[in-house]
């Protein structure tokens, strides 16, 4: 497959490459699904951490376009993960859709890193379906980590199964789930109407925030601007454009 320039701009950034085979694809939810592989040798070239992602590349009349998505379940060992495709029409999305076992995609592994801050008070967290993996393997990492901070997570959502995807929740956590509405104004709306000067820490608290990209931004906005949230307690990246 050809591959755009960004491609060769990875490479030189040092970029690792593998192929993944697709071994199995399971229907989470009718617009969720989650899709097995074998990971060609990544697991053990580059340490598993939480909110992995890799830059899987689709063809689309032989050139290359990459997409962002993350590890689930990853096991070293067996040389095995998931990754879960929250769907829309797209060159992704359907590639999820219609995927048999037997079919292999390149992956590159670039730019993917994560750390809590030490001893965070509380995690705020907005996303959505497609941040839900993300978000999974944040919330299970704590005990790991030393992490004994709760979480208020608000996820935005566009179809009626969407809520009843699993959240890795525990303890003290609390979970909103807000329907896209206003093009993601009712989801930055309510986040930024909750996120106030009583409520944060400013010094203590961590936000991680991946969404719709100008969603994203508008709220990282509000963290930065109103608020005077130092950036190294911010984790944002627009996960998806509308
Ligand atoms: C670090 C990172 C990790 C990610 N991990 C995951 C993951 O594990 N699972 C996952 O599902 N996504 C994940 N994403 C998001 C995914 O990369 C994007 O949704 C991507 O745009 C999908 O590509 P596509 O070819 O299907 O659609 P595109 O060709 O990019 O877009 C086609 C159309 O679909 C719309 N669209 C794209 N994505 C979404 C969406 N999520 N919801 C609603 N509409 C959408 C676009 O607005 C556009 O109209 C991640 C993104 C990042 C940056």
């Amino acid at each position: 497959m050809k591959r755009s320039w960004e491609g060769v701009v990875l490479k030189v950034m040092g970029a690792k490459d593998f192929t993944l085979e697709v071994t199995g694809r399971e229907e989470i939810s009718p617009d969720f699904l989650r899709i097995h592989v074998t990971d060609g040798g990544l697991l053990i070239d580059s340490e598993p951490h939480p909110t992995m992602w890799i830059r899987l590349w689709f063809d689309d009349a032989g050139k290359g376009h990459q997409r962002a998505y993350t590890l689930v379940n990853p096991d070293a060992r067996a040389g095995t993960f998931s990754m879960d495709f929250a769907m829309h029409d797209g060159i992704a999305a359907d590639w999820a859709r219609t995927v048999q076992p037997g079919a292999t995609i390149d992956a590159t592994v670039q730019g993917s890193a994560f750390d809590f801050p030490p001893a965070p008070r509380h995690l705020w967290v907005v996303g959505d379906p497609a941040s839900i993996p993300a978000i999974n393997s944040l919330l299970d990492a704590r005990p790991a980590s030393g992490v004994t901070a709760p979480a208020t997570l608000w996820l935005e959502y566009q179809h009626d199964a969407d809520p009843s995807l699993e959240v890795r929740t525990s303890g003290a956590d609390v979970v909103s789930w807000v329907p896209r509405k206003g093009d993601g104004a009712s989801l930055v709306a309510e986040v930024c109407s909750a996120l106030t000067h009583d409520k944060v820490s400013l010094e203590d608290d961590f936000f991680w925030i991946a969404c719709e990209a100008s969603s994203t931004r508008a709220i990282v906005k509000h963290l930065r601007k109103v608020l005077g949230v130092d950036k190294r307690r911010i984790d944002a990246l627009g996960y998806w454009r509308a």
